[in-house]
């Protein structure tokens, strides 16, 4: 029988040669940021979910722009986002417009 620590020591193995743990990098650091973005998404659901009331739930958006715009400064700073957000978000409004009910999606 197949340990789950004889699985996992070649899943890492394999990993570790096919470069997938190199000394951490700036994108590891923007990658690990962007996941904070999202967890201020889930913390806004957990406190719909907990009944933690308007102001909670308020609070968690207002963390989740305050991390998306300062990691969206940051990636322009290096050349990785257009600086021009305003009209990135002006620009999918319209398109968003002009597409079908539910973007022609099935839920969502
Ligand atoms: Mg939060």
């Amino acid at each position: 029988m197949v340990s789950l620590r004889n699985l996992a020591d070649r899943i890492h193995n394999t990993a570790k040669m096919k470069g997938f743990w190199k000394a951490p990098t700036m994108m590891d650091v923007y990658v690990a940021k962007i996941c904070l973005i999202i967890s201020e998404g889930v913390e806004i659901m957990e406190a719909l979910r907990k009944d933690q009331g308007a102001q909670k739930v308020t609070e968690e958006f207002a963390d989740l722009f305050i991390r998306a715009l300062d990691v969206h400064h940051t990636l322009a700073q290096a050349g990785l986002a257009d600086p021009n957000l305003e009209l990135a978000i002006q620009s999918k409004m319209e398109k968003n417009d002009r597409r079908p009910v539910m973007h022609g999606h099935r839920w969502g």
